[in-house]
Order: C-alpha cells, then structure tokens, then sequence
C-alpha cells in the first residue's frame, strides 16, 4: 500500500510500504476512507517530536471501513464504519477506567506518533474494541474525521478545563483549528463573551462566523488592554491557550481575571515564563491536559443531532496520491487560508 512515512527532520515520503497485518488478537485493519493533516504532523517533521521515529507512517485522525479483526475483537467485524480516536488504549487499566486513555499503561499509543498513522490506504489500530467507534448508518464520514483529535483537544484540554460556565467570559489565544475547535465547543455553554485572539486576519474572521463576539489581532493590537476593556477591566473567567508559545502564555496570565482558570492546550516544546506568584495572588488555577477523546462518543452523538458541524473547518481536500500538496497548502496557511486539508 501506499503511506506517508517520516524519515527524519524535515524529511517525509509517500511510499510503497508493507500492508499492515493482524498482529495482536485485539487489533484490527481499518481501510482509511478520510484522514487529515494535522499541526502536530508539522511539529513531527520540523523534529520537535524526539519519539516519533523515522520509518513511522505520520496521520492521527481517520475515518474508514474495517478490513479484518483479530480473533478477540467483539465489538466490531468486516465492513463497519468507523472513527478512529488518535489514541489507542486498552480501556481496561486503572488509567483507562479513569479516562485517562493517553496515559493507558498498556498501549497509550497515538497513531502516527509511537504506532504507525492513518495518512495511508489501511492502518492497524490495537485495542480496537476500545479505539475505534462505531459510525452511526447514513451519517456523513468527513464530518466526523475531527472527532479523531482535534475536536476532543479544543473541547477537553481547553473547555472542560477551562470550566466554561454559562454567562462567563472566555479567550482563546490562538484560532487554528485546535482554537476553532474550542471556539465551536465552548459554545455548547453559552459563554456570555468569546474573545479571539491571532495574528491572522483571516483566522480571525472565521472565528467571527464561528461564533466569536470579539476578535483581536495582538499582532497589531494590545490585547492586554483590549480584553480588559472588554471585560470591565477584570480580564476574562477562562484564557485558554492554543498555540503553544511562551508569548501567548504569558498573554493567558495576563488577561485572567482573579479566580479564573488557564487552560494550556498548547504544546510547548520550549520552557514557558510561568508567574507562579502573580497566579497564586490571584487564585489562578492552570490546566494542561494531553488530549484523551474521552468525550469523542459524546461529540459524535452532538454532530449527529446537529448540534456541531466540524465541517465548517474543511478548507480543502487531496487524493492520498497527492499529500505532498496537502502538506505544502497546510504549511502554507497564510497564503491558502487552509484550516483543515482532508486527504482521501
Ligand atoms: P496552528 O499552528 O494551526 O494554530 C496556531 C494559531 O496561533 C495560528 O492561527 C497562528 O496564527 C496563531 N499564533 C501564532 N503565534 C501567535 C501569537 N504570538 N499570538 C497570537 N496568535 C498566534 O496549531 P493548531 O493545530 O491549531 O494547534 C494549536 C496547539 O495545540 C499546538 O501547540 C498543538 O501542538 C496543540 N495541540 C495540543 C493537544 C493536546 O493534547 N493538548 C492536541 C493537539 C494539538
Ligand atoms: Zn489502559
């Protein structure tokens, strides 16, 4: 089969590789119908992701059919339909039972990072009972391909962490797909105001026709002083952070309001200037989370009543045979405008 494999820094293929097999009794072969290009395969291949190997096959979000199952599979048989979460765990160990299934001390694998990924024709997912989710007949595959990753993260790292609250006010620095996809899920819980903050004028229009009651660009604005404004002077109940630098960290710290909540979806490859004592004074709590899709069943049963349209973030889609254009139009954002590039 043909799959998108790294092969070190900066350096990626589309090859002709070995078709994954039924290697464990609990796995099974999913035949990938959609999957995506994502900002974390960017890191990967800029080589910021040390345990990503070269060799791997990149890809963590995926929609598809299953081609095989392993003996011990019960949930699901040949030709089922199914989203694919970008962890695999075993759902039976004390994590696991938690909820916790990125930190599955079985399997807590994420595809296209420490097993191989779904930019390719067939993926084999371990613990397949537990990984995948059935998709309900007639529902629209591309609208749930999202569920996979970035959905979960914007919902789980930075909503639920953030612990929105109907009426509060909430900031999301950072309007990439992982902060639209906040922006969508935040609304679930009717914040009074949510603020959006970028640097890329386009990105911060699509988060006005997502939803967003301000939007800022700290690019060409002070956006300490702006969302002060916008908040009496106090700063906001919920920053959640989504981009994953130390600027935009330290902006998160500096437009809470006391007693509020930091949420930091962001990954920081970097260490980040963390004011331990201004947080303390103010009754700051700060989450990080590693997204789990713990919630991935609940958004696919909210897409399913219509009540959330990942959609919305599709800005392209590419043939397997044509990813290396993906990646350059994902890489490329600011001149294609490119939010989500679906490949399949
Ligand atoms: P992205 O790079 O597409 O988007 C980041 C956005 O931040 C861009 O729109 C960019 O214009 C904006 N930005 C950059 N510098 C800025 C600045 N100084 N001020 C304001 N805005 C700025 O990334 P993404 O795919 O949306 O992911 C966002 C973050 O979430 C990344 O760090 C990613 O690694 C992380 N992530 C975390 C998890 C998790 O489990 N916690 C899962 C997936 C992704
Ligand atoms: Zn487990």
């Amino acid at each position: 089969m043909k799959g998108l494999v790294y092969r070190g820094p900066g350096q990626k293929a589309l090859e002709e590789i070995p078709d994954p097999q039924i290697e464990q009794p609990t796995d099974a072969v999913v035949k990938i119908l959609r999957t995506t290009i994502c900002g974390s395969d960017l890191h990967i291949l800029k080589g910021d992701v040390p345990t990503v190997k070269p060799g791997t096959v990149l890809g963590h979000e995926g929609v598809g059919v299953i081609e095989a199952v392993g003996p011990a599979v019960s949930t699901f048989k040949k030709g089922d339909h199914v989203l694919i979460s970008c962890i695999s765990s075993c759902g039976r160990c004390d994590y696991c039972k938690r909820g916790m299934y990125s930190h599955c001390s079985v399997a807590g694998w994420m595809l296209g990072h420490t097993i191989h990924g779904t930019q390719a024709e067939y993926v084999r997912i371990p613990f397949a009972d537990t990984s995948l989710h059935r998709i309900p007949d007639g529902m629209d595959e591309e609208a749930l391909v999202m569920l996979s990753d970035i959905l979960p993260t914007g919902f789980e790292c930075g909503v639920l962490n953030g612990k929105v609250q109907p009426g509060s006010s909430v900031a999301i620095v950072g309007a990439g797909p992982v902060g639209l996809a906040a922006l969508l899920t935040a609304q679930f819980y009717s914040p009074a105001e949510i603020i959006m903050i970028d640097l890329d004028d386009n990105r911060l229009e699509v988060a006005r026709t997502f939803g967003a009651t301000q939007t800022v660009n700290s690019g060409r604005e002070n956006a300490v002083e702006r969302v002060k404004a916008l908040t009496g002077g106090i700063g906001v109940d919920t920053a959640i952070e989504a981009v994953g630098i130390p600027a935009t960290f330290v902006l998160c710290q500096d437009i809470v309001a006391p007693g509020g909540t930091i949420a930091n979806v962001g990954v920081h490859g970097a260490k980040a200037d963390l004011h331990l004592e201004r947080l303390w004074a103010h009754n700051i709590t700060l989450t990080t989370r590693l997204v789990d899709t713990v919630t991935t069943p609940m958004l696919l049963k909210t897409v399913q009543a219509k009540k959330l349209d990942p959609r919305k973030l599709i800005t392209h889609r590419f043939a397997l045979a044509d990813i290396l254009d993906a990646y350059k139009t994902f890489e490329d954002a600011a001149h294609t405008k490119a939010l989500k590039v679906i490949i399949g």
